[in-house]
């Protein structure tokens, strides 16, 4: 199937009010652009350099997020134009973002990373963690925490999937109970999404389902 057939098909299998992120990384400029002619207009990568050089080269009404892990020293070089950032899961993160955006003049939104998956990972902050970070974020004025985000374990094991979308799901809502700005659940790729959708996200990221496999030689 075509790019924008794939488009097509996820979207119908998805709310109206969810938001497809088309995870465009590796994927060359053509292939963003074929996805850009069939109306797509969010697009995700996980590497800053990959982002900004995209940024530059393709339409300039095209929403970039920055989904994977970010380093504190490369915000600078997407703080001018990042529509969101899915990955926060520090303090010194949230600051550097804040500073960057005061600069750049202007709110940056973000998501908090909460580590879900049973493997192990490196990245992501427990639920304590993210609530505490959440109430700190409170008092940065150039940075916005919108919601939060997560990745399961990667897993056909259905009930798996579906306590640990489960249990970001539940945090979300009981912290939106009382935050409305909160307004972001991004869970579920393409291994995954349909659960996700079930359990409650609100933006799904895929890369493959869209593009194809991907080939990082
Ligand atoms: C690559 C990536 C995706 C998309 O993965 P697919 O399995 O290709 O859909 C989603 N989220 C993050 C954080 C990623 O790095």
């Amino acid at each position: 199937m075509s790019i924008a057939a794939n488009i097509e098909k996820i979207k119908s299998e998805i709310p109206e009010t969810a938001t497809l992120v088309a995870v465009s990384k590796t994927k060359p400029n053509e292939a963003i652009l074929e996805a850009y002619n069939a109306g797509q207009r969010v697009f995700g990568e996980n590497k800053v350099q990959e982002l900004v050089q995209k940024q530059e080269d393709l339409p300039k009404d095209i929403e970039w997020h920055l989904i994977g892990h970010l380093q504190s020293n490369k915000v600078k070089y997407i703080a001018p134009f990042v529509h969101l950032i899915h990955a926060v899961d520090s303090f010194k993160l949230l600051l550097e973002i804040n500073k960057q955006g005061k600069k750049n003049n202007r709110i940056i939104n973000c998501l908090l990373q909460v580590k879900i998956a049973q493997e192990e990972s490196k990245f992501g902050l427990d639920f304590d963690e993210a609530e505490f970070l959440f109430n700190e974020a409170k008092n940065l004025g150039f940075l916005h925490i919108v919601g939060f985000m997560g990745m399961a374990t990667f897993t056909d094991d259905q009930a798996q999937l579906k306590n640990e979308f489960t249990s970001l799901s539940n945090f979300f809502k009981q912290q939106k109970s009382t935050n409305p700005q909160l307004k972001i659940l991004s869970m579920g790729m393409s291994g995954d999404y349909h659960m996700a959708i079930e359990q409650g996200s609100t933006m799904i990221r895929v890369g493959s389902t869209i593009f194809g496999e991907r080939n990082y030689n």
